[in-house]
């Protein structure tokens, strides 16, 4: 029997979306397209079963959602046009699993639809949301290194594991993966959170960058957040990390604490940060995102609905600017 490597017990907080699924084994097989689950993608969005636009959506950039959404039955000879590119992604419980991104102007088959893929978190089961953002995120690396960034000759796909070769000069493209840090300051009862101005009305997160080559995650933490508002902090310490494969990136979420500096909020890439109190939090972003699980984690912390002895000390701490 294999093992299963993605079977831990994980706690709800630290349970994201996007994360590989119990029961998956990714991997990679030179055999043609068979049956098994497809994740069908034009663009970002997922070939899906659905009902009526009617549910409500806690995302701003998710007008609604449907009101259900159920993985087709697909295979090859049933999609009703030829894929672009397929991608085996691996096994569900035995069950192959393939991406492929269907031809731009493809009508959906009779019955089924086009779903944007945030529209569809909280409503497709947990399993096939996170197999279908793989998918996507594979499909997105292929299209985008068809040819070899050093000598520009076509690439082939190799047939052991998830790269692109350059047959010409060799060079190796693997699936591209950005690893970007996501700071959430505390100071006291209090939590700095900032907007840009591309949120919508009312809206705040904590702050977060993307890392740059030769720095650690703890650097970026703390030059992220030196940059975007002229804070300086200390204790960074790591809370959980999430895929995030619009288009290709990996959130790795801290908290830290405040250690000196007033907020000046960076004109042109932050509207405005503020220190909010943990009881008066302001509109915070979808739980689709691990911005929301961080905020609200070190919120309950605080308040002492945390581990226990979490929150001693912060009575006493100051709080405000
Ligand atoms: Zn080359």
């Amino acid at each position: 029997m294999s093992v299963d490597p993605y079977a831990q017990e994980i706690e709800p907080v630290r349970a994201m979306p996007f994360m590989a699924p119990p029961g998956f084994l990714g991997g990679c097989r030179p055999l043609q397209p068979g049956e098994g689950h497809w994740y069908v993608l034009q663009g970002d969005r997922l070939l899906v079963e659905l009902g009526p636009m009617t549910a409500p959506s806690d995302d701003p950039r998710v007008r609604a959602r449907p009101a259900w959404a159920r993985l087709p039955a697909l295979g090859p000879s049933t999609l009703g046009f030829e894929p672009v590119r397929a991608i085996y992604l691996g096994e569900l419980q035995g069950v192959a699993c393939w991406a492929a991104e269907a031809p731009a102007p493809a009508p959906a088959p009779a019955g089924l639809g086009w779903a944007a893929l945030r529209a569809l978190f909280s409503v497709l089961p947990d399993t096939h949301f996170a197999l279908a953002g793989r998918a996507l995120q594979l499909l997105e690396w292929d299209r985008t290194h068809r040819y070899c960034g050093r000598c520009a000759a076509p690439t082939e796909a190799r047939r052991d594991e998830h790269a692109r070769a350059c047959p010409a000069c060799g060079l190796v493209a693997y699936p591209r993966i950005a690893p970007a840090v996501m700071a959430l300051v505390r100071r006291g009862r209090t939590l700095l959170l900032a907007r840009s101005a591309h949120f919508p009305p009312g809206m705040y997160s904590a702050l977060a960058g993307f890392v740059e080559p030769g720095e650690t995650l703890e650097q970026c933490v703390a030059r992220e957040v030196a940059e975007e508002v002229g804070v300086e902090v200390c204790n960074v310490r790591y809370f959980a990390s999430q895929p995030w494969p619009f288009p290709h990136s990996l959130m790795i979420a801290f908290s830290c604490d405040w250690a000196g500096g007033g907020v000046l909020p960076r004109a042109g890439e932050i509207e405005t940060a503020d220190w909010f109190d943990v009881l008066q939090l302001p509109r915070l972003p979808s739980k689709i995102s691990i911005a929301r699980r961080l905020i609200e984690a070190v919120a309950a912390e605080i308040r002492g609905a945390g581990e226990p002895g979490a929150a001693r000390s912060d009575a006493r701490a100051p709080s405000g600017v």
